[in-house]
């Protein structure tokens, strides 16, 4: 038997399921944006997440993909390995 407090209790769960979802897809779907006056050319993001990054002349660019979700994960370890911060990430 459901309760009134059951369902209630439900649908908060629904909702926080939802929000996460929201949020994850609107936070992780980011393009990295390269700053190129700080990129050193250390290749730590390349070699952290090569399906994104790519060195070119020296500096390291981010290769368009419609969806960098998959990513996200090797992304934010790239980010945390720049020793310059010239990473960031953009819609
Ligand atoms: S980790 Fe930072 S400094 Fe090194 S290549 Fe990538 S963006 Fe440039």
């Amino acid at each position: 038997m459901i309760t009134k407090f059951d369902s209630l209790d439900n649908l908060a769960a629904c909702l926080a399921d939802f929000y996460l979802l929201y949020f994850k897809h609107n936070h992780f779907n980011m393009k990295p944006q390269i700053n190129k006056e700080l990129c050193i050319g250390c290749g730590a993001c390349e070699s952290i997440c090569p399906d994104v990054f790519k060195l070119d002349d020296g500096k390291s660019t981010v290769i368009d993909l419609p969806d960098y979700t998959p990513y996200q994960s090797k992304i934010e370890q790239a980010i945390e390995a720049c020793p310059v911060q010239a990473i960031s990430l953009e819609k």
